[in-house]
């Protein structure tokens, strides 16, 4: 099978019959065997009835039906593990992403060699609110993850090749930054397609304005995840041992003022007058402190399914 295309949707009902013909379009036109996996993430509307209708009448519509709302990532994960189709596409199920796009994505795929190829809704018509934070969003994710020629990381239309979707885990709300995670198990060759985007249609949108929090939130998780997940004392050791090296000369410095001060017949002079006496207190505390969570990290990272799993490409 040429393409699966994998359609995460929560309350989408009146745009469904529309895609689905529309993909069937361009799909018939170009000639593509394919798979349209619908996954109807705890819809509260009548979209499972409008996916079981539509698969009776064409047999190679696929759903899968949570029984509630978990989330874009939980869906795309369940859909891309159900996809059989060599280049997988995702898009959104509100019409905002285009179907005419796919052949084009899936050339860059198949025939220019991309691991993955990101839209760019490089002419958004989405309110200011949300382009504007989405700017300053995609800096970021380009500066931390490295990926430095994505302009549109959390666009809904991607293409992959099949190996890269089996081999990588989208969980919690991470389908912000698949292509991160695609490029920390190793597909590097990250591509950009501009597309054409259009007002939602119907229906409204499912993501508030906290998108961004816990957007920047999960950056910090993915970034320390990436660098330090197996290795946590590699950053709690250092930061300690920083922390209590400067505690420890705070604490040579209290000494010799302390020794200095009875040598000079000032006996009623206090260590705790003293505001060295405090820094080196607090600093080997905290010191302490950072060791002991670089120590437990590496106790839960030693007990980790994960800590030996690594990205074989081929074998011989
Ligand atoms: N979506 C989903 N589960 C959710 C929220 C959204 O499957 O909990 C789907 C939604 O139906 C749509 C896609 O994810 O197909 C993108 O959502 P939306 O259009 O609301 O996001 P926006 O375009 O505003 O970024
Ligand atoms: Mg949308």
């Amino acid at each position: 099978m040429d393409i699966s295309v994998v359609i995460p949707l929560y309350n989408e009902e009146e745009s469904l019959p529309e895609l689905q013909a529309w993909i069937e379009k361009v799909m018939k036109e170009h000639g593509f065997s394919y798979e349209i996996i619908f996954v109807n993430d705890g819809s509260t509307d009548r979209s499972w009835s409008v996916i079981e209708e539509l698969g009776k009448k064409h047999n190679n519509i696929k759903g899968i039906k949570f029984r509630r709302n978990y989330g874009k990532s939980p869906a795309l994960f369940c859909g891309f593990e159900k996809a059989q189709g060599d280049v997988v596409i995702t898009m959104d199920a509100d019409l905002q992403d285009s179907p005419d796009e796919i052949p084009e994505l899936y050339r860059m795929i198949t025939e220019d060699g991309y691991d993955l190829v990101s839209g760019w809704k490089q002419k958004r018509y989405d309110p200011l609110s949300k382009t504007i934070p989405t700017k300053l969003f995609n800096a970021t994710a380009r500066k931390v993850s490295g990926i430095k020629n994505l302009h549109d990381f959390n666009c809904g239309l991607k293409a992959y090749r099949r190996e890269v979707i089996k081999n990588i885990e989208v969980y919690g709300e991470m389908h912000r930054y698949i292509p991160y995670l695609a490029k920390n198990a190793g597909f590097s060759k990250i591509g950009e397609k501009v597309v054409h985007h259009q007002a939602r249609k119907y229906g409204k949108t499912k993501f508030g304005i906290n998108r961004f929090v816990n957007g920047y939130l999960d950056l910090i998780s993915l970034w320390f995840l990436s660098k330090f997940g197996v290795k946590p004392m590699h950053i709690f050791g250092f930061l300690g041992s920083i922390m209590f090296f400067l505690g420890f000369i705070a604490l040579i410095a209290v000494g010799a003022m302390k020794l200095y001060n009875m040598h000079a017949g000032n006996s009623y002079s206090l260590v705790t007058d003293n505001p060295y006496f405090f820094l080196a207190l607090t600093t080997m505390i905290l010191g302490t402190q950072l060791f002991l969570a670089g120590f437990l990290g590496e106790l839960i990272a030693r007990n980790s399914m994960e800590r030996n799993k690594y990205q074989i490409e081929k074998e011989l």
